[in-house]
């Protein structure tokens, strides 16, 4: 098969499509024709170093396509079954051994490139809103970066689930794109606004219930200040760096506020909670209330490409390889 490989540590050059040994599914795994690959701001980090690897490696964990072969023991799964997952290394690649219970079904009317790019970002707007801070209808939620990939899709699951978003972007375009993701007050974080005064104006001084905060270093005390008494705060990602250690009392003086720091694997830990999060997501999809849009698509063999613009900030929404 041809795969994408990461030949060492670098930028997007070091990304070579290359002829290599189609991978043996081992027990409890399948092989997969991979229709689409979706592509996460990680693979980068592993690509150039700054998350340690070995190399060569084929990059991407996340994917949809077809079942072609069942290795021992899996009866979840048949040959010709459309899957998806977001969670098997080598997804840059024609072919890939993904263990069966990390697989998703997909439904036929849900095509592989959405199936492939709404996966990751998808489930954890998913746990976000139900299993770290479950909103309740009525409730007001602060969403920084609401135009990006997770931000955009929680301000949908919010919206539907009954909450108000207010929501924060760097730019009147992103503004625009979270307003039509359902967010009622949306600002513009930049330099010399105070983000946690202006929440306080939207809310008759109140504060949120929730702040969803993928930003981390740059907006952490702003999140803090935004709460009312006994909210949320949940950062869940360190767009802007991460949040520097920080003493606990402040959790007292801000209101007896809880703090979590959550990521995707502790809320998928059984294939059935998996599934049940999937299912929601393409749920959404068919019925219409949820919208999610591939911003861009590249051929398999210009991964390096898709790499470019995506660090380059050239790309909205999800960059999805096609194999
Ligand atoms: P996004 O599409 O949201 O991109 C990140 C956004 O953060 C940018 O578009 C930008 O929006 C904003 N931002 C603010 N400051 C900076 C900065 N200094 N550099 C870059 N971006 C900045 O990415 P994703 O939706 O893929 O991911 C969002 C966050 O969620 C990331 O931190 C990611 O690591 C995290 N994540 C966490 C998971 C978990 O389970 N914990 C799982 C998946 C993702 P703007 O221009 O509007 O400021």
């Amino acid at each position: 098969m041809y795969a994408v490989q990461a030949q060492r540590a670098g930028g997007p050059e070091v990304l070579e499509y290359v002829e290599v040994d189609d991978p043996t599914p081992g027990e409890g795994e399948v092989l997969v024709d991979v229709k689409a690959t979706g592509i996460n701001f990680i693979d980068t980090y592993r690509r150039s170093g700054v998350y340690p690897m070995q190399f060569p490696h084929i990059p991407g964990t996340e994917g949809a396509g077809v079942v072609s072969q069942v290795g021992e023991g899996v009866t979840s799964v048949q040959v010709g079954d459309r899957v998806a997952w977001h969670d098997a290394f080598g997804s840059y690649a024609q072919k890939v051994a993904v263990k069966a219970d990390m697989l998703v079904p997909v439904p036929e009317d849900i095509d592989f490139d959405t199936a492939a790019a709404i996966l990751l970002q998808g489930l954890t707007a998913h746990y976000l809103v139900t299993g770290s801070h479950r909103i309740e209808p009525g409730q007001t939620a602060l969403v920084h970066a609401a135009a990006g990939g997770v931000g955009l899709l929680l301000t949908q699951l919010i919206t539907h689930m009954g909450g108000t978003v207010i929501g924060t972007v760097s730019t009147e375009e992103k503004a625009q794109l979270a307003r039509e993701a359902g967010a009622q007050h949306v600002f513009l974080y930049g330099e010399g606004v105070d983000i946690a005064q202006t929440v306080r104006d939207l809310t008759d001084g109140e504060g949120v219930h929730v702040v969803y905060d993928g930003v981390g270093k740059d907006t952490f005390d702003a999140s803090l200040d935004s709460l009312r008494v006994r909210g949320s705060l949940v950062v869940f990602g360190g767009a802007s760096g991460q949040v520097p250690p920080f003493d606990v009392q402040r959790l007292n003086s801000a209101g007896g506020v809880f703090l979590s720091r959550p990521s995707l694997q502790w809320f998928v830990r059984t294939p059935e909670e998996l599934r049940e999060r999937s299912e929601d997501l393409f749920t959404g999809l068919k019925e219409g209330w949820l919208k999610f849009r591939v911003g861009a698509t590249f051929p398999l063999e210009e991964a390096a490409d898709a790499h470019r613009a995506l660090e380059g900030r050239k790309t909205t929404g999800k960059v999805v390889l096609k194999a």
